[in-house]
């Protein structure tokens, strides 16, 4: 479903754990969205209140999660986590809220994959704090009301334009979640790999935050596979020669573009002389959904400069010609 996690063992989950910033301050970048949570998180505490429903939208691997277990740790309570899709029934809804305890986080992944009556149930369990639930059944069938404990939901979407409008209008706190420069992305490689026990040269963390396509998830999978290279082609500590040959071998982009970014950017191209084309025809000509092209994909290639937005549609730039070792505008002569 993430595709930037699809490949993960058990152990590298485990590793992704230990790697997650577990408070404000070991979290690097975001510092908008940052210091505005830090303030509600300040005031909910003072007030002994829960803090009001978060909706963190933006694209995988950026922070969502991390971000739901640091609110729950700045708040001093208990989290519990689970996501749209696995949640389908009603009676799970039920199950979970009815166990939180006063200003806990529920945590909602994949928020926009809610089925349409569990998201109904939630309404009221996020305005009022109460649910109906349906006990017996035939004739006897009857409604109970059920008090909850203030709690806060926390929701996070790749999507957020896939989410219903009620919904949205229920998170009192919304934040999205941008891409990572490559300064802030060296920031955490570095801080990664004084967790991991493995020296590591500047130079050769800011070339693994340079390919990292602006995503924390991938930076930290890059610097494990590298750290293989450097304990068995090298010494144990990643210098840039070790993490270029590591880089070159995994075949990872000077740009840290990935296959997809690639293949948007070929087809504007190739198929559409380089644009301007409209989102929805690319989303047709590559086989993905629109909302994933336009939500995932193209946010990275406007903030690194290969596509622009212009008033009749996408256009790639010279740099996306340079890129991919094309020549821009039609081959003259014949
Ligand atoms: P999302 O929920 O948006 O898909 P996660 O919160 O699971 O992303 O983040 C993926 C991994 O990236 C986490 O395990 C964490 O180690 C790392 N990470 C994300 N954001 C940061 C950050 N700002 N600073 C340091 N590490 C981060």
């Amino acid at each position: 479903l993430d595709p930037t996690n699809e490949n993960f063992s058990p152990e590298e989950l485990d590793v992704e754990k230990k790697l997650r910033p577990l408070a404000f301050d070991d979290f690097t970048g975001q510092d908008q969205v940052l210091e505005n949570l830090q303030i509600f998180v300040q005031a909910a505490n003072l007030r002994k209140e829960a803090l009001d429903h978060t909706l963190f939208h933006g694209p995988p691997g950026l922070g969502k999660t991390t971000l739901a277990h640091i609110l729950a740790n700045e708040l001093n309570v208990g989290i519990k986590i689970t996501s749209g899709p696995v949640l389908d029934k009603p009676g799970d809804l039920a199950g979970l809220l009815t166990n939180l305890e006063e200003r806990d986080v529920l945590f909602i992944d994949e928020i926009h994959r809610l089925s349409p009556i569990v998201e109904e149930y939630l309404y009221s369990a996020m305005e009022d704090f109460r649910i109906d639930i349906m006990i017996e059944s035939g004739p006897n069938a009857r409604s109970v009301q059920i008090n909850l404990n203030p709690f806060t939901l926390v929701g996070a979407t790749t999507r957020s334009g896939l989410l219903t409008a009620p919904m949205r209008a229920r998170f009192g706190i919304q934040s999205r979640l941008q891409y990572y420069n490559t300064e802030l992305l060296t920031t955490i490689v570095q801080r990664s790999s004084s967790i991991l026990n493995v020296p590591i040269s500047m130079e050769a963390a800011v070339e693994i935050a340079g390919r990292s396509r602006g995503t924390p998830r991938i930076a930290n999978a890059l610097l494990r596979r590298v750290r293989d290279f450097a304990q068995i082609k090298g010494n144990g500590s990643i210098d840039i020669k070790i993490a270029k040959f590591a880089l070159q071998a995994l075949n990872v982009d000077a740009h840290g573009l990935d296959e997809m970014d690639n293949k948007i950017l070929t087809t504007i191209i190739e198929k559409f002389k380089g644009g301007p084309v409209g989102i929805s025809t690319i989303a047709t000509a590559v086989s993905e959904s629109t909302e994933t092209v336009e939500e995932v994909y193209e946010p990275f290639l406007i903030q690194q400069g290969f596509i622009m937005r212009t008033p009749r549609g996408r256009e790639v730039t010279e740099l996306a010609y340079k890129h991919l070792g094309k020549i821009k505008g039609p081959i003259q002569g014949g």
